[in-house]
């Protein structure tokens, strides 16, 4: 049995939303099991992982919720953004077109998730930078106007995966302690 729950300080839930592979699932696993695949394998029904961090003397069990390929057809459910702290908004940098929905699921963030939900924009697969569609500037300048976290970052190369996610934890830490 799990004895975790009783002695963890926080539990967050947090969300990985963005267009049909962009990179999502590998970048959570990446996160939860250090693993990455190279062919995309879409799952049925919500998937989630969880991870302890530690923050101070704190102990956070972050538990992140995956899309099960329900993006594809724009039919994510208001349960899933349910209690969610924080969200992981992912573009592809070699894909315009999935740059250009952000605004989308942003909106529909802003619908479904709570006021103050943690928010970071992700452009990932960094390491395709010959085939860049959307330049970092211009990524990071919008996370900006939106009030948005913002890294580029590669699940293939695990490069800021384990950044991004520590980012989003500390900050949701900091706002609702
Ligand atoms: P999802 O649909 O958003 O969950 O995307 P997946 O995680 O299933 O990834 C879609 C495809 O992109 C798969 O073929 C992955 O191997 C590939 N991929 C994911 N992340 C990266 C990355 O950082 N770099 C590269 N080069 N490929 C990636
Ligand atoms: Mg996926």
């Amino acid at each position: 049995a799990d004895t975790f729950d009783e002695e963890c300080d926080y539990l967050f839930k947090a969300v990985l939303i963005g267009d049909s592979g962009v990179g999502k699932s590998n970048l959570l696993s990446r996160f939860a099991k250090d693993e990455f695949r190279l062919d995309s394998k879409p799952t049925i029904g919500v998937e989630f992982a969880y991870r302890n961090i530690k923050v101070g003397d704190k102990l956070i069990k972050a538990q992140i919720w995956d899309t099960a390929g329900q993006e594809r057809f724009r039919a994510i459910t208001s349960s899933y953004y349910r209690g969610a702290s924080g969200a992981v908004l992912v573009y592809d940098i070699t894909m315009r077109s999935s740059y250009e929905n952000v605004r989308k699921w942003l909106l529909e963030l802003r619908e479904f998730g709570g006021e103050e939900m943690v928010v970071v924009l992700v452009g990932n697969k960094c390491d395709l930078d010959q085939s860049r569609e959307v330049e970092k500037e211009e990524g990071k300048g919008y996370a900006e106007t939106e009030g948005l976290c913002f890294m580029e970052t590669s699940a293939l190369k695990n490069l800021n995966v384990e950044e991004v996610f520590l980012q989003m934890i500390t900050r949701i830490y900091h706002i609702t302690r």
